[in-house]
């Protein structure tokens, strides 16, 4: 296909991009549009479980696509019962609502903990409604999810904010207890911080969390978006430290690629009345199959036995590529990881790596000294490799 910069710009203007289409994807590889391939260790931002079109997702879409698309979520569909069972059965919680996105999940998250505090209320009758959240984080791109979010400028870029998001910082309690007030009805954070750098929530902090919250008559909501569905090692981050939350919202993995999302709860907490929540598209059949297919091959017998040792893997070799070329090491959980490069040069490694001949690599730096590193969960010892191998050809080349 011919590459044209008018037509692209038909798409209305959110972010650069480069003036590449890509056009196929197989496994933890990319194409575009002159026929260069790309190893990808973006996978559409740590959304492509499998890699790219695995053929347990071109089977769920095609079989379901010719049983039934979209029968309303004014009625059940046996993928959306099937896929709820599941998650229930493998986590702490008991009730699933679907979602297309993150940022929606998370909106349902903000709605059923304000309608739990609306049902327990503060010591004078008035409802609770304050979420506490956390400096760095991110949680969408709703207005409502922007003003829960930590990221710097957001508090002022769409003002107003949704009022009711005090921001205490990660791995510090003391930050948290000070900010509950009398309508202080939850804390929600990121077991894994990952656009705001790939920071761990320590075990200590989210078991201490647990306690505060419990103390307290909180709730307290882990946002895996980005760690939930095998991507820390554990089938969800919140397994890592012993505790149960008491609601998770789950996206990017879940599906695969296609948009799907999940806010689940305990039945105590799962207090919505009719008509309090919902979504045309909410639940339907053809993506709930494709989060049926992805959850069934993360549960197969050492799928994340194997995860685990890739991602032990891809930190060692990580930290022996920063100890060689004098960065300040790497983090993480599992095969979501960053290696810290101590000085300001993520950005330029990024657009080197992708112009490598005759194969580019796809990288991506949440911060300008961060390279993150988001494989498919199903990647090979060989393409890690391969990964490091080419980005050393790119610190050669500029000179690290
Ligand atoms: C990506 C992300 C979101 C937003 O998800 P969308 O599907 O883009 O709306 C929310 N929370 C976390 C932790 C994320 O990484």
């Amino acid at each position: 296909m011919q590459y044209n910069q008018s037509d692209a710009n038909k798409l209305m203007y959110v972010t650069n991009r480069p003036e590449l289409v890509f056009t196929e994807g197989q496994g933890m590889w990319l194409t575009d549009h002159n026929g260069k391939r790309y190893l990808d260790y973006l996978q559409g931002w740590a959304v492509n479980t499998l890699g790219h079109a695995p053929q347990c997702i071109a089977d769920a879409l095609a079989a379901q696509s010719k049983k039934l698309i979209n029968p309303s979520p004014a009625f059940y569909n046996e993928p959306s019962i099937e896929l709820a069972k599941l998650l229930t059965a493998n986590s702490v919680f008991d009730r699933v609502f679907f979602a297309n996105s993150g940022g929606e999940a998370n909106e349902g998250a903000i709605k059923l903990a304000r309608k739990w505090g609306k049902k327990n209320p503060a010591a004078d009758g008035s409802s609770r409604f304050e979420i506490i959240t956390f400096k760095h984080s991110f949680h969408g791109r709703t207005i409502a999810t922007m003003s829960a979010s930590g990221k710097d400028g957001w508090d002022t870029m769409f003002a107003p904010q949704v009022p009711g998001f005090p921001k205490a910082i990660l791995n510090d309690l003391a930050s948290v207890e000070a900010l509950i007030g009398q309508h202080t009805v939850a804390v929600m954070l990121e077991p894994v911080q990952g656009e705001g750098g790939v920071i761990p929530a320590s075990k200590e902090f989210m078991q201490g969390l647990r306690r505060l919250t419990k103390e307290k008559n909180l709730l307290l909501i882990v946002d895996e978006v980005q760690s939930g569905m095998g991507r820390t090692g554990q089938l969800f981050a919140y397994q890592h430290s012993g505790i149960e939350p008491d609601i998770m919202t789950l996206a990017k993995g879940i599906g695969g690629g296609v948009p799907l999302a999940a806010l689940l709860a305990r039945e105590e907490i799962a207090c919505f009345e009719a008509g309090e929540q919902g979504g045309t598209y909410n639940g339907n059949p053809l993506m709930t199959a494709v989060g049926v297919a992805v959850l069934k091959e993360l549960l197969k017998p050492g799928f994340m036995e194997g995860v685990r040792e890739r991602g032990q893997y891809l930190r060692q070799r990580s930290l022996e590529i920063s100890e060689k070329y004098g960065f300040e090491g790497e983090r993480g959980e599992g095969l979501l990881r960053a290696m810290q490069l101590g000085r300001d040069i993520g950005p330029q490694i990024v657009e080197a790596a992708r112009n490598l001949e005759p194969v580019g690599l796809l990288l991506n730096s949440p911060r300008p000294n961060l390279l993150r590193f988001m494989p498919a969960l199903n990647v090979s010892k060989e393409e890690i490799d391969q990964m490091f191998a080419m980005l050393e050809e790119v610190l050669a080349k500029i000179g690290k």
